[in-house]
């Protein structure tokens, strides 16, 4: 017999302290100082490696003047939702430098990633009669999106073409809507995704790629995974990625075919009824795509110093999980071990917050660290030896 689910008391001060008892208390930080290669928390200035800002764009003094300038063109707030008077030339403008550098035919700009892919579920999977498909490790914006729609839902094993063909053998005819992350944002792994387009090709199912942690980091001219794995817009009819990552500014798309991007903005209701993003991170974001073609150096600089972090990590004894990305978490197991280990690696100056349930699953909770383009090959040796001079070996 199945244990009954444990409900959660009524009262929130009963319900704070349960969290507190076992170690999943979380607790709202408050930095003081730009994002970057160090961060000031608490009047203490500290080096940064929990951030996603990547490629270090996120105080790039090009990309605060763009935002400065699009600030005095267009104002603050972009007034309405998109379809009321909210979306401006400078959304349109970033929709095409998305479109031109994606290879795919349009795109459209979000106010950020949890809504865009809200958007792409209840676009193109939001009824009864509908089958969603999902990594189990997926992000939690898609695992809502699911819930939020009438569709039934399947989660197959993480990154596991097989479970997905098998999860999706024998369905019932109808729409069919496979949806994946590309580098995975906790454990930093790719998924197969060549393997899982023609697999839903093969089964008519149409694939959404999240590729949030990859835009900007991978492929020759920074377009993401997609790029780095030459999946186009027919084996990936839709792909999503957020500009809150490496291009350092906030927002996401999602680009397709003419009519994917038609739909959306006349179905999706997370779209529709929220206000579009401000005008001026648009401006932003679009410089930030330029830097990327223009200024490749920050993903090599990035790439040798993920080698050289792995590299280390081997040679201390540290057990890291398999990732080419950025992404390049610590284990610990316990959430109170999490926990033990953010504390000292913030007394000896470096800041990495400790990653728990329900973030991640029960007993992997984590050090998520990650690499950014801002960092030395000094910091990623500090970091190895702070590690190690912590006691902080998880083999
Ligand atoms: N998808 C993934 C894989 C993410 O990691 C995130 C952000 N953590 C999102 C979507 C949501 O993006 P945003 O923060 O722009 O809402």
């Amino acid at each position: 017999m199945q244990a009954a689910r444990r409900k959660p008391p009524a009262d929130p001060l009963i319900q704070i302290n349960d969290l507190k008892a076992r170690g999943l208390f979380r607790q709202l930080l408050e930095t003081e100082s730009a994002q970057g290669r160090r961060v000031i928390l608490k009047g203490k200035s500290l080096l940064n490696f929990c951030s996603n800002d990547y490629l270090g764009l996120a105080s790039n003094p090009q990309i605060i003047e763009s935002f400065r300038l699009g600030a005095e063109k267009y104002g603050v707030g972009s007034g309405a939702s998109p379809l009321v008077c909210g979306r401006s030339s400078a959304h349109r403008g970033l929709e095409e430098a998305v479109a031109e550098l994606t290879q795919r035919d349009k795109a459209l700009i979000f106010s950020s990633g949890y809504l865009a892919n809200l958007s792409i579920i209840n676009t193109l999977a939001p009824g009864r009669s509908d089958q969603i498909f999902q990594d189990k490790l997926n992000h939690a914006s898609m695992i809502d999106g699911a819930l939020l729609s009438r569709a039934k839902l399947f989660r197959y094993s993480h990154a596991s073409t097989e479970s997905l063909e098998t999860t999706l053998a024998g369905k019932p005819s109808g729409r069919k809507l496979v949806l994946t992350e590309s580098v995975f944002s906790m454990d930093g792994d790719t998924a197969p995704l060549a393997e899982i387009a023609s697999l839903s090709a093969r089964e008519k199912a149409c694939l959404a790629v999240d590729d949030a942690h990859g835009f900007g980091v991978f492929g020759d001219s920074g377009a993401g995974v997609l790029e780095a794995l030459d999946l186009d817009q027919e084996q990936v009819p839709i792909m999503m990625a957020t500009f809150g990552k490496a291009i350092g500014c906030a927002g996401a798309f999602v680009a397709g075919s003419k009519e994917l991007i038609e739909l959306m903005v006349q179905k999706a209701r997370p779209y529709i009824y929220s206000t579009a993003l401000a005008p001026a991170l648009a401006v932003a974001a679009t410089k930030a795509l330029l830097l990327l073609s223009e200024e490749p150096w920050r993903r090599e600089h990035l790439r040798a110093l993920i080698t050289r972090f792995r590299t280390g990590a081997e040679q201390t004894g540290l057990v890291l999980m398999e990732s080419s990305s950025p992404i390049q978490p610590l284990i610990t197991g316990s959430a109170a071990r999490a926990l033990a280990m953010s504390k000292a690696l913030y007394e000896s100056g470096i800041f990495i917050t400790a990653i728990r349930p329900p973030t991640v699953p029960i007993n992997s909770s984590r050090l998520r660290i990650t690499i950014c383009a801002s960092h030395t090959t000094e910091d990623v040796d500090l970091l190895l030896e702070t590690l190690s001079a912590c006691g902080l070996n998880n083999s």
